[in-house]
């Protein structure tokens, strides 16, 4: 039986504006775990057993907590299950890519998310949460980065996207009919601030005009290679209203780790 790995990473000191998303990981296993709602998958997995939390990552001032990241994320792979990393803020998406690249010669990021998250530097912090992707592909930790539901695109943005070849479908462009052309291993990064903010106003920059959330699990649902592993970003509490994001994050943790099943078999 096919297991999915879960791991909490608490980090949200590289936010450019509100801090939050660091207690992200405590509010959604409740709503995860909830006896109020379906443990399957719509794609037909009864996730009960399938799910191994493995905790939150404790950071301490000793450690660079990006060698923390990438050392407990590349603890975890080892196991050989497929990787849900609940956030925190994108900027943890870095240190995360450093470990799965290792395991994956070849690898596509499905990346969705109200922004490109693709500054070459901001506020003088290459760790910032608004700049990940650039790392990223500075790395090569990806051989394709595919963004959806973009909304926020400026000229340095479009720059970066020609530097790094990077493939953009903004929200403006975004279609039901969407079929993306995969043909590698899929790491699939969640900013919970790429849905619309009437499905998930509790992240710290609320962009309107994005994705439904059926218009994000379909596209999910989509994906036809093996998912090997995922982040859900950017939910921040305090900004949230009755814990509704937190259950949108639970929902597409289930859909993520049903296709991450159904794409193993
Ligand atoms: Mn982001
Ligand atoms: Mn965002």
């Amino acid at each position: 039986m096919t297991r999915i790995s879960l791991l909490g990473i608490p980090h949200d000191d590289n936010s450019s504006f509100f801090k939050g998303p660091a207690q992200a990981p405590a509010h959604i296993r409740p709503e995860l775990f909830s006896d109020a709602y379906s443990m399957w998958s719509e794609t037909g997995f009864d996730l009960t057993d399938r799910l191994v939390d493995h905790g939150d990552i404790g950071f301490d001032s000793a450690t660079d907590p990006w060698d923390l990241i990438e050392g407990e994320v590349g603890r975890v792979l080892e196991l050989g299950d497929p990787l849900i990393c609940l956030g925190g803020d994108h900027a943890i998406s870095w240190p995360i890519l450093r470990a799965v690249r290792r395991r994956h010669p070849s690898l596509t990021i499905l990346h969705i998310d109200a922004h490109p998250d693709m500054y070459d530097a901001y506020q003088g912090n290459p760790r910032s949460h608004t700049s990940p992707f650039a790392r990223i592909m500075e790395q090569r930790l990806a051989d394709r980065l595919i963004q959806v539901g973009l909304r926020t695109v400026n000229d340095h943005h479009r720059d970066q996207f020609k530097r790094f070849g990077v493939e953009v479908i903004e929200a403006a462009r975004f279609g039901d009919d969407l079929r993306l052309d995969l043909k590698t291993p899929v790491y699939i990064s969640m900013d919970l601030d790429g849905l619309d903010p009437a499905f998930a106003p509790g992240v710290s920059h609320r962009e309107p005009g994005g994705l439904t959330t059926r218009q994000v699990i379909s596209l999910i649902q989509s994906v036809n290679q093996p998912i090997v592993a995922a982040d859900i970003v950017e939910l921040n509490p305090p900004r949230d209203i009755a814990n509704l994001t937190a259950t949108v994050a639970a929902k597409l943790l289930k859909e993520i780790a049903g296709m991450m099943v159904k794409t193993r078999l």
